[in-house]
């Protein structure tokens, strides 16, 4: 007979669908590979020991790593209660074997040990995307090259729209040339050119992370005093309005792109990933304009948007056209108040999920607790009689698979 137990176990090992990560390449690391290496190369735990005060922050733009247990253990100690790390040492504890309660000088040479070992099988990195985790396509936001037959590309566009920022050129003057970049048309003609490469590449969609450098208000730019911005950013005496003018205007005509290609528009919202950003910068209500002009594009809003929850969640129940977004939601009990509120308010085709992490370890983490998460709050909403047995289950494919593969156009099964 159905029962909540066979919903907890099917949904433990529901194939998943990662929207968003950044994993390093198994080659980037030196050998032998241990968890001292798996720590330092974790970007929210480093972002961590910044805010913590365990490294400064010239430590950690520098990737200054804490190769010894006397330089990690004060940077353990200010994190260890946070929910990341919390489910990142349930993960390696799991996925290596390795019994302890916290990690000590000890524990961490026996992790180390079992992890060179399972680092010398070259497949390794695979098998814990696929076998242990259970993870069906994997999307990489990364400008590096990497493994197609694992990952699934994403493409960004954000140079352009930063193109009349001091010092943001760079990338797309090396692709196309000073002479293609000279006026505004030339430049929107390399932009059409770059995103249709994108999407002859297989990109599922177009990530854009502004909101770490600039708002995420986008205002509607006509055709002549977008020239005149990218005239004047062109030359010394650009300010930052006019940065911003030209900056929407690029903007919008990405939002354009993504419906006529039918791609979606990934949007990181609330505060940048790192240190040092202006938090109200990735407020998604900033959006709202730009959703509003933009009816045919499907605009996807990561990280829940970090503090701004419910203003998240007030767009995607207003446009047919707003998505939800779980990556990067480093949370336990978090993560399962915000997916409490969202079950009673979003329809069950806006939300997806993704780990938003470096290494593999934490994919399995973070796939792991996501599980968790779903299986209790589900397995609640059955035992209180909000869902049947049916409905907590289809819930849990749309969240985990179902969306992402309809929004995200992706195969089947990969
Ligand atoms: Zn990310």
């Amino acid at each position: 007979m159905a029962s909540t137990e066979s919903l907890r176990e099917t949904i433990l090992s529901l194939p998943i669908v990662d929207t968003h990560t950044h994993l390093r390449a198994s080659t980037d690391f030196a050998h032998p590979v241990t968890a001292y290496t798996l720590l330092n190369s974790s970007g929210c735990l480093r972002a961590l020991w910044v805010v913590s005060g365990a490294l400064t922050r010239q430590e950690y733009r520098q990737f200054k790593s804490l190769d010894d247990w006397e330089s990690l253990s004060p940077a353990i100690d200010c994190v260890k209660n946070t929910a990341f790390y919390r489910i990142l040492l349930s993960g390696l504890r799991e996925l290596y074997k390795i019994d302890f309660d916290e990690v000590d000088a000890v524990s961490l040479d026996d992790l180390g040990q079992s992890i060179s070992r399972a680092y010398r099988d070259r497949g390794w990195y695979g098998k814990v995307l696929k076998d242990k985790s259970g993870l069906d396509v994997i999307c990489q936001d990364s400008r590096q090259q990497f493994d197609r037959k694992l990952f699934t590309p994403v493409a960004r566009m954000d140079d352009y729209v930063l193109f009349g920022r001091a010092g943001w050129d760079g990338r797309v003057l090396e692709r196309h040339g000073a002479d293609r970049t000279s006026s505004l048309d030339g430049l929107v003609c390399c932009l059409e050119e770059d995103f249709s490469a994108a999407m002859s590449d297989g990109a599922a969609a177009i990530k854009s992370n502004l909101c770490w450098g600039r708002t995420l208000s986008f205002e509607p730019v006509g055709e002549a005093a977008a020239n005149d911005a990218f005239a004047i950013c062109r030359s010394s005496e650009c300010d930052g309005r006019r940065e911003k003018l030209l900056g929407d205007f690029v903007m919008e005509r990405i939002a354009r792109l993504c419906a006529e290609h039918n791609v979606p528009l990934q949007i990181h919202t609330g505060p940048a990933g790192g240190v040092d950003h202006v938090v109200g910068y990735g407020n998604p209500l900033n959006l709202n304009n730009l959703i509003l002009r933009n009816p045919e594009t499907s605009f996807v809003l990561f990280h829940a948007g970090g503090p701004f929850v419910r203003e998240s969640a007030a767009l995607a129940t207003q446009f047919p056209n707003v998505y939800l977004d779980l990556c990067g939601v480093l949370g336990n009990q978090y993560l399962k108040r915000i997916l409490d509120d969202w079950i009673e308010m979003v329809p069950l085709n806006k939300l997806m999920w993704g780990t938003d992490v470096n290494t593999v370890e934490e994919s399995y983490a973070m796939v792991r607790n996501f599980r968790k998460v779903l299986s209790e709050l589900l397995v609640e909403r059955v035992r209180s009689g909000y869902f049947s047995l049916a409905t907590a289950e289809e819930w849990a494919r749309a969240i985990t698979a179902g969306n992402a593969k309809r929004v995200l156009r992706l195969p089947a099964s990969r």
